[in-house]
C-alpha cells in the first residue's frame, strides 16, 4: 500500500504520539517504546460468514488511527478467507487450521514491527524514515476469540471467561459470574493465568498482552444482554394494564409500537424493527424473552425505554433504573472519544455498576416469583469486565465494537458469493485487491 502511494490511508501522523502516550499506560513494557512517532497501531479482526453453502473465516486488519475509520471499504483490509470445511482439530480441541493461518499472519505482522517499511523521498529515492506497524487490539465476537486463541474457558464451559476464573456457579455459587459482590473470589483471578492449554500463534505477536483481546460491545450488549433487557422490560410493561393503552396484551404492544416509532422519528433514529409483537419478543415460547432485532434497534429501543420510564412513572423503580442506567452508560461510551475523560470513565464505572446490580436484582426477583424474565447469559459477565476493567489509558471500550467490521464482513461474503467454491479463498482476495484502489480513490482525504 505504501509503494502504491496509499500511506495516507494508514494513519494520522499527528495523532500517533498522543495515542501511544495514552496506550502505553496500559502496556509500560511494550517494545514500541522510543519509536512512537514512527509506529502505526493496527487492530486485527476475525469472524465467520456464510457463503456458497458453508462458513468462511475472514481475518482483516484496520488502522487504529485511520483517517476514514467509519468508511469500512477504505479502512478494513482483508487478509484471508478460510473455508470452515477445512478445519482440523487436535485432541485438545485446538483448531490447527486457524493456528497455522494465524502463525503466518503473526510472522508477517512481526516483520512489520521489527524490520518495518522504509519510506523513501520520492525525488531522491533516499530513505526518510522507517515505519513500524503493531497490532494493539484483537477483536471479533466471543466465538472468534475462542477459536483463534484456543480458550479452555468459554461461554459453553463451566469456567466461562478468558480474563478471570469465574464459573456458571454449578459447584460453588461464590465463584459464579452472577456474584458481583466486591469479595467474589474470582475477582482476585483477573489476568492471573492464561486461558489456553496450548499457546496460540497470535500470543507471540510483538508486544502482545492478554488485555489486547477486546470485548465487543456490539455482540455483548446490542446483540446480547441489551436484547434480553428490552424484551423483559417491554413484557413487564405490556403484561398488565396501566402503562400502555389497550385492553389486551396485543393492544398494549400495538400502542407501544406507535410510541416507539414516534420517538424514533422525533429523534431522527433509524429503526429497522417494524413492530413489537409477541413473536419478536420471544413471548409465547418457554424461552426467556429476547427482542429479535438488529444491534442498532437495541440501541434505539433502550433509549426509548429510558425516556418512557423516566418521564412517566411505571410504578417499578427497579425497572426504570435498569433501563435508564443501561442506556446512559452505553450512550456515554459511544459519544466519548478514543480515550475517555475522567468524568466519562467514572460515569461508565458507577452507572454501569448500577445497571449490572439492578439487572441482577430483577433477575433474582423474577426467579423468586417463578417468572422467566431477565435472562442471565455469560455475555452479562463480559459487561462486568467492560464496566470494571482497570485501564490507566481509559481506552474507550466502544473503540473495539465491531459495527464497521461487520459491514466489511458482509462485503467479503458478497465477493465470495461471486466466486466458485473451489477457488473462493484465492479469488475473494484477488477481487478485494482489484477493487481496493478505486475504493480508496472514492474517498476525499
Ligand atoms: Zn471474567
Amino acid at each position: 500500500m505504501i509503494n502504491l502511494g496509499h500511506l495516507k490511508y494508514l494513519t494520522q501522523f499527528d495523532k500517533m504520539e498522543g495515542y501511544w502516550r495514552n496506550l502505553l499506560k496500559d502496556y509500560p513494557d511494550h517494545p514500541v517504546l522510543g519509536q512512537e512517532a514512527t509506529s502505526v497501531p493496527l487492530t486485527l479482526y476475525g469472524d465467520e460468514g456464510q457463503a456458497l453453502g458453508g462458513s468462511w473465516m475472514n481475518y482483516h486488519w484496520c488502522p487504529d488511527l485511520s483517517p476514514c475509520i467509519s468508511t469500512s471499504a477504505c479502512s478494513r483490509f482483508l487478509i484471508c478467507c478460510i473455508p470452515a470445511s477445512m478445519y482440523v482439530f487436535d485432541e485438545n480441541g485446538v483448531n490447527l487450521t486457524l493456528q497455522a493461518a494465524t502463525a503466518a499472519i503473526r510472522d508477517s505482522f512481526n516483520e512489520l514491527s521489527t524490520t518495518g517499511v522504509p519510506i523513501l523521498d520520492p525525488k531522491t529515492g533516499e530513505r526518510v524514515l522507517t515505519l513500524k506497524f503493531w497490532i494493539t487490539n484483537i477483536k471479533g465476537d466471543w466465538k472468534f476469540l475462542h477459536q483463534t486463541f484456543s480458550f479452555q474457558r468459554y461461554a459453553t464451559f463451566e469456567e466461562v471467561c478468558w480474563m478471570c476464573r469465574c464459573t456458571k456457579g454449578s459447584n460453588d455459587a461464590a465463584w459464579s459470574f452472577t456474584n458481583v459482590h466486591p469479595t467474589a473470589p474470582w475477582m482476585a483471578t483477573i489476568y492471573q493465568d492464561s486461558p489456553w492449554l496450548v499457546q496460540p500463534s497470535l500470543a507471540s505477536l510483538q508486544g502482545f498482552n492478554l488485555k489486547m483481546l477486546a470485548v465487543d460491545i456490539l455482540h455483548a450488549f446490542h446483540l446480547g444482554c441489551g436484547r434480553d433487557l428490552c424484551a423483559s422490560a417491554i413484557r413487564m410493561l405490556a403484561s398488565r394494564p396501566g402503562h400502555w393503552q389497550g385492553r389486551t396484551q396485543e393492544d398494549r404492544l400495538q400502542s407501544a409500537t406507535v410510541r416507539l416509532r414516534e420517538y424514533a422519528k422525533a429523534n431522527k433514529l433509524t429503526l429497522t424493527l417494524r413492530r413489537l409483537t409477541k413473536v419478536n419478543l420471544t413471548w409465547e415460547s418457554s424461552e426467556y424473552p429476547e427482542l429479535r432485532c438488529k444491534g442498532y434497534d437495541t440501541f434505539v429501543v433502550c433509549k426509548w425505554l429510558s425516556a418512557e420510564l423516566t418521564t412517566r412513572d411505571c410504578g417499578d423503580d427497579l425497572l426504570a433504573t435498569v433501563c435508564w442506567s443501561a442506556d446512559s452508560f452505553v450512550r456515554v461510551m459511544s459519544k466519548a472519544g478514543m480515550f475517555m475523560t475522567n468524568d466519562e470513565w467514572r460515569h461508565k464505572i458507577h452507572v454501569g455498576h448500577l445497571f449490572l446490580c439492578s439487572y441482577l436484582q430483577l433477575a433474582s426477583r423474577a426467579l423468586q416469583r417463578g417468572e422467566r424474565l431477565w435472562r442471565l447469559r455469560p455475555k452479562f459477565h463480559l459487561l462486568w469486565h467492560v464496566v470494571h476493567e482497570h485501564r490507566s489509558s481509559q481506552l474507550n471500550p466502544t473503540v473495539n465494537s465491531t459495527w464497521m467490521d461487520e459491514d466489511a464482513m458482509k462485503r467479503w461474503m458478497r465477493i465470495t458469493r461471486m466466486t466458485h467454491k473451489r477457488t473462493a479463498a484465492i479469488r475473494t482476495l484477488q477481487r478485494f485487491l482489484l477493487g481496493l484502489p478505486a475504493k480508496l480513490r472514492s474517498i476525499e482525504l
